[in-house]
């Protein structure tokens, strides 16, 4: 098992949780109570045992899922009688095929079916977006799927709501949009126990926690944060004692859980808020991306998600492209005139050491933009790519945000490559 991901849960525990986890031996499940165990991994598969079997909530990525299962095999469990996802993210959905019995149910909601279409219908796009996120190499990809090509393995779907019970246990399942269209929370009453995956974001641990990301720049559909909170507002509803995250620790005792979930459901709120005042007042999304910062008394890091980004999302999520600008409205990009203005400038040199000043006045985005102009008239220009991977080395010693620093690593290796091609 993935240490670091053991190491960090037994210190995030260790003020909540501790009496659980005290003594096990580190290939243990942790339980969280008599019914429920989890194996932390990305993200988190937690089991529910019952007299008459056991029903198993998401699977973990597909590269950890066996790993996962066999850890769950240390301890003796009935056979699997369902399979809940409770959206079908790659690393919620990877270790299916692992738990699945000749009588297993599958359970989803309906949106996963579009869900799964939409990213096989867009494998080509996605696949190296998600690989530069995280500056791997970027797979190959097969041929193209077709519309409608999705792997669906969920054989029961339901809209709004759905309840089953097994071994005298009460599973209520409903629909929470929020990450994705297709969430769903499983509210377990007799334990007031409210699995809600990724509708909260648990991973920078203990306190505080990161915002969520409402838009993923790997390129997602806009997140509607009015479901976003709404669905917040329904878990609120349950009166929890126990919310289980797909990634990050439990969150124990109805006090705690209100106070965290309801900053997070505010600060959504607030951003989403702050959007929609700024649009109706004419502002453009630079303009608001600029402006809206969260109050500090919402102690949410920018870790994961980012309120800028997620601004531009809600943005273009109502607005769409187009940004009001007559100059907008045709095909050629800015980056057509880019050859020009260098030439006026009289060549590359003067443009790449103002954005090396740039830089050296604390305005690294100005220098990437200036660097874009340079290499639109020569792709190869070293002043500009020097200029280039200093800019990008002065963001990623200033970011917190992980997914930033992903892809600033990935640009910065992209430059490295064109200065110093592989033989
Ligand atoms: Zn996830």
């Amino acid at each position: 098992m993935n240490r670091i991901v053991w190491a960090v849960l037994h210190i995030v525990l260790g003020t909540t949780l501790a009496p659980c986890i005290l003594g096990q031996a580190e290939e243990k499940p942790v339980k969280i109570n008599d019914a429920i165990s989890m194996v932390p991994a990305t993200g988190n598969v937690y089991l529910v045992t019952t007299p008459a079997g056991g029903v198993v909530i998401d699977t973990a990525m597909a590269e950890m899922a066996g790993e996962v299962k066999k850890i769950f095999e240390s301890e003796p469990h009935g056979p699997t009688k369902y399979i809940i996802l409770t959206h079908a993210h790659a690393d919620h959905i990877g270790g299916i095929s692992l738990w699945k019995e000749p009588d297993t149910q599958i359970i989803a909601q309906r949106n996963c079916v579009e869900f799964l279409h939409y990213v096989a219908r867009l494998e080509g796009f996605f696949a190296p977006r998600n690989a530069a996120a995280f500056n791997r190499a970027s797979p190959s990809i097969g041929p193209w799927a077709g519309n409608f090509g999705g792997k669906i393995e969920p054989n029961i779907l339901f809209d709004e709501s759905y309840k089953f019970t097994l071994g005298g246990v009460e599973f209520d399942l409903f629909s929470t949009p929020g990450e994705t269209p297709d969430h769903l929370t499983v509210w377990l009453p007799a334990y007031k126990a409210a699995f809600i995956g990724d509708n909260y974001f648990g991973i920078a641990t203990p306190e505080p926690n990161s915002f969520p990301n409402l838009y993923a720049i790997r390129g997602t559909k806009p997140r509607w944060a009015l479901d976003w909170i709404k669905s917040l507002d329904s878990v609120l509803a349950l009166k929890p004692e126990i919310v289980l995250n797909g990634h990050g620790e439990p969150i124990i005792g109805n006090a705690e859980i209100t106070r965290r979930l309801t900053r997070y459901r505010d600060a959504i709120q607030y951003v989403h808020d702050e959007t929609v005042k700024g649009m109706n007042a004419g502002k453009d999304v630079f303009a608001l991306m600029q402006e809206i910062k969260l109050p500090p008394n919402y102690d949410l890091i920018e870790i994961f998600g980012k309120v800028s980004w997620s601004v531009r999302g809600i943005y273009d999520g109502y607005a769409g492209w187009y940004d009001g600008n007559p100059t907008s409205m045709y095909e050629l990009p800015p980056s057509s005139v880019y050859p020009d203005l260098v030439r006026l400038a009289g060549g590359p040199e003067p443009l790449a050491r103002l954005a090396v000043e740039k830089i050296e006045a604390g305005k690294p985005v100005e220098a990437l933009h200036l660097t874009d102009v340079i290499l639109a008239y020569d792709q190869k220009s070293v002043p500009a790519l020097n200029a280039r991977i200093k800019a990008m080395e002065y963001l990623r010693l200033h970011t917190q945000n992980r997914v930033e620093s992903g892809w600033l690593d990935y640009g910065i290796r992209l430059a490295k490559e064109k200065l110093a091609p592989a033989p």
